[in-house]
């Protein structure tokens, strides 16, 4: 990876603004910014020194650009661990783009996505959970997805993992060095201490894995569909359920506004209810497309709403969506409660006899009753009580990435493995064998361990500036 030239890029979002700024780093920023800096020398300036001054063009043309602010970080006490300089001009449309043409010109190449994170990565700054942690800050669309992202900046999970790691190593010497003298020790390897502890560590990698599914749920959100046969009350119990939090809604940019698809607050986690278009059969193609729909989105969710009208008996149409259900989390709502009590609880129990977990709450859509028991019994579904603790709560190690889950749980398989090796007397060599191998998973997510590509893929989730 080529980390010798200077990189630069706009680091504020475009548009009219009071500042922009602009960011170069690299050995050699101070020389290419100072080729555009006027007003003091940066090559002689210290480190963490504001200095006031004019961005120029470079000859023969020599035009002022603007007037900015340069401020120095030398290496290695900077964002990147590199020399830094960091500009700050007017904001608007030219500003900021005319200083990038006069860096450029003065040797620098427009930066990446995300290089300047990944330089400050690939020169020990931060680890590689901590360069995540920086995009998901910057991603964050709720206040618990903000303050889980902070915590992992700081480096909550970087330092609990280096914990486990140094508990591995430990195991691994010991396992090394008993193989190098086994004449002394009997032949004995793996002793039991040896491998009560490999699998201690295995337990708190599991724990922290089983722990930290609703950390994803605040870091991507949820979606949940509403399920129910026609007339029940779908889209009512929907509107209501999203009628307060219009506002919060239409606060968020970039979210679609269509009806079918919108997202609501809860308890720190964006919840994506989807209305679905009912699962019965038909033969209208515009309606089979969305039922197709439907059915994929019922199928990657954990949990479902299900909504039926508590008012009348179930219907064998009610009873076969039910029975759809095998597997999930299902929120049984019985609407239309202002009508009536209808529905017996064994009938919908019977019904979801292969749901994996069943919750029930009244309401009234019409009447918008029972709409606070629903949200709890969501938030309780989701597991949101922890996701509501993130912001009260001291920070701790949580697995919110998908990669993250994916890379402990080969360590902690790994590590069982290792002690299972050790159980039936297994040469050595073969529990060091598999307790590198735990030792490599761990790596990814600190990365000290990580493979190009994975990295490229990481770092194409930021934007340019980064
Ligand atoms: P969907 O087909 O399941 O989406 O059902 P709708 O939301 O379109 O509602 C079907 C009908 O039931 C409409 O006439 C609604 O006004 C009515 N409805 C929905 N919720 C309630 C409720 O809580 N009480 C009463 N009385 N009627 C309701």
């Amino acid at each position: 990876m080529d980390v010798d030239d200077v990189i630069a890029a706009i680091c504020t979002a475009p548009g009219v603004a009071g500042l922009a700024v602009l960011r170069v780093s690299g050995p050699g920023a101070l020389a290419v910014a100072g080729r555009v800096f006027r007003g003091a020398d940066l090559a002689a300036a210290p480190s963490h020194t504001l200095h006031h001054g004019w961005a120029w063009s470079a000859e023969p043309e020599a035009r002022r650009l603007d007037e900015v602010v340069a401020a120095v970080f030398r290496a290695p006490r900077s964002y990147t661990g590199e020399d830094v300089v960091e500009l700050s001009c007017h904001g608007g449309r030219l500003s900021a783009e005319r200083v990038l043409d006069a860096l450029r010109a003065a040797g620098a190449r427009l930066a990446r996505p995300g290089e300047f994170t990944l330089r400050a990565f690939l020169r020990g700054r931060i680890d590689l959970a901590q360069a995540e942690a920086v995009a998901d800050v910057i991603h964050a669309e709720t206040s618990a997805a903000h303050r889980l992202a902070l915590d992992q900046l700081a480096g909550s999970l970087s330092r609990a993992l280096v914990g486990i790691e140094n508990r591995v190593l430990d195991a691994l010497a010991e396992v090394e060095a008993r193989v190098d003298f086994a004449e002394d020790v009997g032949g004995v390897e793996a002793p039991p201490h040896v491998r009560s502890a490999v699998r201690a560590v295995a337990a708190e990698l599991d724990a922290l894995r089983r722990g930290s599914a609703w950390a994803r749920a605040v870091r991507e959100g949820v979606r949940v569909p509403i399920v129910g046969r026609p007339n029940v009350g779908k889209s009512s119990v929907f509107n209501a359920l999203l009628g307060e939090e219009r506002a919060i809604v239409a606060a968020i940019p970039g979210t679609t506004r269509d009806r079918v698809s919108e997202p609501l607050e809860l308890g720190g986690v964006r919840v994506v209810l989807s209305d679905t278009a009912g699962l019965r059969e038909t033969s209208d193609a515009v309606e089979s497309i969305g039922i197709e729909r439907a059915r994929a989105t019922l199928d990657e969710s954990r949990i479902v709403l299900w909504v039926v009208d508590g008012s009348t008996p179930l219907l064998d149409a009610d009873l076969a969506v039910g029975r759809a259900l095998a597997g999930k989390q299902v929120l049984l709502v019985l609407n239309k409660r202002d009508l009536g009590a209808a529905v017996e609880r064994r009938t919908v129990l019977d019904a979801l006899s292969t749901a994996a977990d069943v919750a029930i709450v009244a309401v009234s859509a019409r009447d918008r009753s029972g709409l606070d028991d629903l949200r709890r019994a969501l938030a309780t579904l989701l597991g949101l009580e922890d996701a509501a603790a993130v912001e009260s709560g001291a920070p701790r190690a949580v697995l919110a990435h998908a990669r993250h889950v994916d890379a402990v749980a080969r360590a902690s398989a790994a590590l069982e493995r290792a002690a299972a090796a050790g159980d039936d007397d297994l040469p050595g060599e073969v529990v060091a064998l598999e307790l590198r191998e735990a030792l490599d998973a761990l790596g990814e997510v600190s990365g000290r361990r990580v493979d190009a590509d994975v990295l490229d893929r990481i770092f194409a989730r930021f934007c340019i500036g980064k």
